[in-house]
Protein backbone atom coordinates (compact mmCIF):
# COMPACT_ATOMS: atom_id res chain seq x y z
CA UNK A 1 0.00 0.00 0.00
CA UNK A 2 1.30 3.73 -0.75
CA UNK A 3 2.77 5.38 2.31
CA UNK A 4 6.02 6.28 4.14
CA UNK A 5 7.23 2.84 6.37
CA UNK A 6 9.52 3.89 9.24
CA UNK A 7 11.39 0.40 9.40
CA UNK A 8 13.61 -0.58 12.49
CA UNK A 9 16.82 -2.91 11.04
CA UNK A 10 18.84 -4.43 13.89
CA UNK A 11 21.84 -3.03 15.96
CA UNK A 12 24.47 -5.27 15.78
CA UNK A 13 22.78 -9.13 15.66
CA UNK A 14 21.24 -9.50 11.71
CA UNK A 15 18.83 -12.10 13.99
CA UNK A 16 16.80 -9.74 15.24
CA UNK A 17 15.98 -8.49 11.76
CA UNK A 18 12.04 -8.60 11.97
CA UNK A 19 9.76 -10.45 9.40
CA UNK A 20 7.56 -7.77 8.65
CA UNK A 21 10.47 -5.37 8.12
CA UNK A 22 11.96 -7.42 5.75
CA UNK A 23 8.87 -7.84 3.65
CA UNK A 24 8.23 -4.42 3.66
CA UNK A 25 11.67 -3.15 2.22
CA UNK A 26 11.32 -5.97 -0.21
CA UNK A 27 7.62 -5.32 -1.22
CA UNK A 28 8.87 -1.11 -1.48
CA UNK A 29 9.22 0.28 -4.52
CA UNK A 30 11.98 2.60 -2.92
CA UNK A 31 13.87 2.75 -0.20
CA UNK A 32 15.61 5.81 1.52
CA UNK A 33 18.77 5.06 3.44
CA UNK A 34 20.96 6.97 6.16
CA UNK A 35 24.36 5.45 4.23
CA UNK A 36 23.35 3.28 0.99
CA UNK A 37 26.67 1.68 0.90
CA UNK A 38 25.99 0.42 4.68
CA UNK A 39 22.50 -0.56 4.38
CA UNK A 40 23.55 -2.35 0.77
CA UNK A 41 24.86 -5.51 3.54
CA UNK A 42 21.95 -5.62 4.91
CA UNK A 43 19.59 -5.53 2.18
CA UNK A 44 21.95 -8.06 0.42
CA UNK A 45 21.75 -10.15 3.30
CA UNK A 46 18.09 -10.67 3.31
CA UNK A 47 17.58 -10.32 -0.63
CA UNK A 48 15.93 -7.20 -0.97
CA UNK A 49 16.64 -6.22 -4.37
CA UNK A 50 14.68 -2.82 -4.18
CA UNK A 51 16.06 0.43 -4.74
CA UNK A 52 17.88 2.33 -2.25
CA UNK A 53 18.74 5.98 -2.27
CA UNK A 54 20.28 8.48 0.48
CA UNK A 55 18.06 10.47 2.55
CA UNK A 56 20.01 12.70 5.35
CA UNK A 57 18.60 15.54 7.08
CA UNK A 58 20.98 18.73 6.63
CA UNK A 59 19.08 22.00 7.40
CA UNK A 60 18.43 23.28 3.74
CA UNK A 61 17.96 19.93 2.36
CA UNK A 62 14.80 19.44 0.58
CA UNK A 63 12.54 15.98 0.58
CA UNK A 64 14.21 14.27 -2.34
CA UNK A 65 11.79 14.30 -5.21
CA UNK A 66 12.14 10.74 -6.24
CA UNK A 67 10.26 10.08 -2.51
CA UNK A 68 7.55 12.21 -3.60
CA UNK A 69 7.10 11.05 -6.67
CA UNK A 70 7.16 7.56 -5.60
CA UNK A 71 4.40 8.53 -3.37
CA UNK A 72 2.14 10.54 -6.03
CA UNK A 73 2.46 7.58 -8.32
CA UNK A 74 0.77 5.38 -5.56
CA UNK A 75 4.23 3.48 -4.71
CA UNK A 76 5.39 2.19 -1.25
CA UNK A 77 9.06 4.32 0.36
CA UNK A 78 10.65 2.66 3.13
CA UNK A 79 12.71 4.31 5.63
CA UNK A 80 15.89 2.97 7.16
CA UNK A 81 18.41 3.92 9.36
CA UNK A 82 22.34 2.96 9.70
CA UNK A 83 21.01 0.77 12.61
CA UNK A 84 17.71 0.45 15.06
CA UNK A 85 14.79 2.92 14.62
CA UNK A 86 14.82 5.61 12.04
CA UNK A 87 14.47 8.72 13.96
CA UNK A 88 15.61 7.65 17.57
CA UNK A 89 19.34 10.02 17.30
CA UNK A 90 18.88 9.52 13.49
CA UNK A 91 17.45 11.34 10.42
CA UNK A 92 13.59 11.20 9.58
CA UNK A 93 11.51 13.62 11.72
CA UNK A 94 10.98 15.90 8.49
CA UNK A 95 10.79 13.32 6.13
CA UNK A 96 7.65 12.10 8.09
CA UNK A 97 6.36 15.69 8.44
CA UNK A 98 6.95 16.82 4.95
CA UNK A 99 5.18 13.04 3.75
CA UNK A 100 2.16 13.77 6.30
CA UNK A 101 1.61 17.02 5.28
CA UNK A 102 1.31 16.07 1.13
CA UNK A 103 -1.44 13.67 2.37
CA UNK A 104 0.35 10.11 2.42
CA UNK A 105 0.61 7.89 5.44
CA UNK A 106 3.23 7.02 7.55
CA UNK A 107 3.46 3.34 8.93
CA UNK A 108 5.76 2.31 11.85
CA UNK A 109 7.39 -1.32 11.29
CA UNK A 110 8.54 -1.49 14.57
CA UNK A 111 12.03 -2.97 15.89
CA UNK A 112 15.36 -2.76 17.69
CA UNK A 113 16.42 0.47 19.63
CA UNK A 114 19.14 0.77 21.27
CA UNK A 115 17.74 3.12 23.89
CA UNK A 116 14.51 0.59 24.70
CA UNK A 117 17.06 -2.57 25.12
CA UNK A 118 18.83 -0.95 27.24
CA UNK A 119 15.99 0.07 29.34
CA UNK A 120 14.53 -2.91 29.63
CA UNK A 121 18.00 -5.03 30.85
CA UNK A 122 19.91 -2.74 33.00
CA UNK A 123 17.83 -2.96 36.86
CA UNK A 124 16.61 1.23 36.67
CA UNK A 125 13.15 1.95 36.66
CA UNK A 126 11.12 2.08 33.38
CA UNK A 127 8.40 3.32 34.57
CA UNK A 128 9.01 6.88 33.26
CA UNK A 129 12.02 7.57 31.73
CA UNK A 130 13.43 10.02 29.53
CA UNK A 131 15.39 10.18 26.27
CA UNK A 132 18.27 12.92 25.59
CA UNK A 133 19.58 10.95 22.85
CA UNK A 134 23.84 12.33 22.61
CA UNK A 135 24.66 15.69 25.05
CA UNK A 136 26.69 18.09 23.40
CA UNK A 137 30.31 17.27 22.89
CA UNK A 138 31.77 20.44 24.06
CA UNK A 139 32.05 20.43 28.01
CA UNK A 140 30.21 24.08 28.52
CA UNK A 141 27.22 22.92 26.70
CA UNK A 142 27.11 19.64 28.31
CA UNK A 143 27.43 20.94 31.47
CA UNK A 144 24.10 23.05 31.31
CA UNK A 145 22.49 20.05 29.80
CA UNK A 146 23.22 18.42 32.87
CA UNK A 147 22.18 21.03 34.69
CA UNK A 148 18.72 21.04 33.45
CA UNK A 149 18.34 17.69 34.37
CA UNK A 150 19.80 17.52 37.76
CA UNK A 151 16.27 17.64 39.56
CA UNK A 152 14.52 14.97 36.64
CA UNK A 153 13.05 12.54 38.89
CA UNK A 154 12.57 9.87 35.87
CA UNK A 155 15.34 7.18 34.56
CA UNK A 156 17.73 9.29 32.02
CA UNK A 157 18.84 8.07 29.17
CA UNK A 158 21.48 8.88 27.17
CA UNK A 159 24.08 7.88 23.91
CA UNK A 160 27.46 8.38 24.12
CA UNK A 161 30.64 8.40 21.67
CA UNK A 162 33.04 6.34 23.53
CA UNK A 163 35.73 8.23 23.34
CA UNK A 164 33.56 10.60 25.34
CA UNK A 165 32.55 8.32 27.80
CA UNK A 166 34.67 8.46 30.71
CA UNK A 167 34.93 12.36 30.42
CA UNK A 168 31.13 12.20 30.47
CA UNK A 169 30.97 10.53 33.49
CA UNK A 170 32.98 12.29 35.43
CA UNK A 171 30.52 15.64 34.29
CA UNK A 172 27.58 13.64 35.70
CA UNK A 173 29.22 12.61 38.67
CA UNK A 174 29.90 16.18 39.40
CA UNK A 175 26.51 17.45 38.66
CA UNK A 176 24.28 14.41 39.88
CA UNK A 177 26.79 13.47 42.71
CA UNK A 178 28.98 10.37 43.04
CA UNK A 179 26.47 7.97 44.43
CA UNK A 180 23.58 8.49 41.74
CA UNK A 181 23.01 4.77 40.34
CA UNK A 182 24.46 4.77 36.79
CA UNK A 183 24.41 1.82 34.23
CA UNK A 184 27.27 1.58 31.36
CA UNK A 185 25.60 -0.36 28.72
CA UNK A 186 27.60 -1.56 25.25
CA UNK A 187 27.46 -3.43 22.51
CA UNK A 188 24.08 -4.56 22.75
CA UNK A 189 23.16 -7.74 20.79
CA UNK A 190 27.01 -8.00 19.58
CA UNK A 191 29.69 -10.48 20.90
CA UNK A 192 31.23 -8.34 23.63
CA UNK A 193 27.85 -6.90 25.17
CA UNK A 194 28.72 -5.66 28.49
CA UNK A 195 26.29 -4.15 31.13
CA UNK A 196 27.59 -2.79 34.39
CA UNK A 197 25.69 -0.65 36.93
CA UNK A 198 27.51 1.45 39.77
CA UNK A 199 27.18 4.80 41.70
CA UNK A 200 28.78 7.21 39.17
CA UNK A 201 31.70 7.69 40.47
CA UNK A 202 32.39 3.72 40.90
CA UNK A 203 31.91 3.80 37.21
CA UNK A 204 33.70 6.16 35.84
CA UNK A 205 36.45 4.36 37.93
CA UNK A 206 35.74 1.09 36.34
CA UNK A 207 35.87 2.58 33.01
CA UNK A 208 38.87 4.59 33.42
CA UNK A 209 40.59 1.25 34.69
CA UNK A 210 39.68 -0.51 31.61
CA UNK A 211 40.44 0.53 28.19
CA UNK A 212 38.22 -2.10 26.84
CA UNK A 213 35.34 0.27 28.42
CA UNK A 214 35.73 2.84 26.16
CA UNK A 215 35.05 1.16 22.94
CA UNK A 216 32.25 0.09 21.22
CA UNK A 217 28.62 1.35 20.88
CA UNK A 218 27.48 2.63 24.67
CA UNK A 219 24.24 3.76 26.26
CA UNK A 220 24.27 5.49 29.99
CA UNK A 221 21.28 4.87 31.72
CA UNK A 222 21.07 7.36 35.20
CA UNK A 223 18.75 6.85 37.77
CA UNK A 224 16.22 10.04 38.12
CA UNK A 225 16.59 12.02 41.45
CA UNK A 226 15.05 10.32 44.35
CA UNK A 227 11.91 11.88 44.99
CA UNK A 228 12.68 12.03 48.65
CA UNK A 229 15.86 13.55 48.47
CA UNK A 230 14.41 17.29 48.94
CA UNK A 231 16.60 20.35 48.55
CA UNK A 232 15.61 23.04 50.51
CA UNK A 233 15.81 26.88 49.95
CA UNK A 234 18.69 28.48 52.50
CA UNK A 235 15.30 30.12 54.40
CA UNK A 236 13.81 26.91 55.14
CA UNK A 237 16.92 24.97 55.85
CA UNK A 238 18.09 27.55 58.27
CA UNK A 239 13.95 27.64 60.03
CA UNK A 240 14.48 23.98 60.40
CA UNK A 241 17.56 23.96 61.90
CA UNK A 242 16.35 26.26 64.61
CA UNK A 243 13.19 24.26 65.26
CA UNK A 244 15.23 21.28 65.28
CA UNK A 245 17.88 22.77 67.58
CA UNK A 246 14.50 23.48 69.99
CA UNK A 247 13.43 20.12 69.94
CA UNK A 248 14.07 18.11 73.62
N1 LIG B 1 18.45 4.77 15.78
C1 LIG B 1 19.32 4.03 16.67
C2 LIG B 1 18.48 3.29 17.71
O1 LIG B 1 17.31 3.01 17.46
O2 LIG B 1 19.00 2.92 18.77
C3 LIG B 1 20.35 4.94 17.30
C4 LIG B 1 21.21 5.66 16.31
S1 LIG B 1 22.44 6.68 17.01
C5 LIG B 1 23.08 7.51 15.62
C6 LIG B 1 23.75 5.57 17.38
C7 LIG B 1 23.98 5.42 18.88
O3 LIG B 1 23.05 4.49 19.40
C8 LIG B 1 25.34 4.85 19.25
O4 LIG B 1 26.32 5.88 19.33
C9 LIG B 1 25.07 4.25 20.61
O5 LIG B 1 25.04 5.26 21.60
C10 LIG B 1 23.65 3.71 20.41
N2 LIG B 1 23.70 2.31 19.94
C11 LIG B 1 23.42 1.85 18.70
N3 LIG B 1 23.60 0.52 18.65
C12 LIG B 1 24.00 0.13 19.88
C13 LIG B 1 24.37 -1.12 20.45
N4 LIG B 1 24.37 -2.24 19.75
N5 LIG B 1 24.74 -1.14 21.76
C14 LIG B 1 24.76 0.00 22.49
N6 LIG B 1 24.44 1.20 21.99
C15 LIG B 1 24.07 1.26 20.71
Amino acid sequence: DTGLYIVATPIGNLGDMGQRAIEVLAGADLIAAEDTRHSARLLQHFGVTTPAIPYHEHSGDRTPERIMQTLAEGGAVALISDAGTPLISDPGYRLVRDVQSAGYPVVAIPGPCAAIAALSACGLPTDRFRFEGFLPARAGPREQRLQCLVDESATLVFYEAPHRVLEVLGAMAAVFGEEREAVLVRELTKTFETLRRAPLAELEAFVASDANQQKGEIVLVIAGRDERDVTLDAATAKLLQRLAEEMP
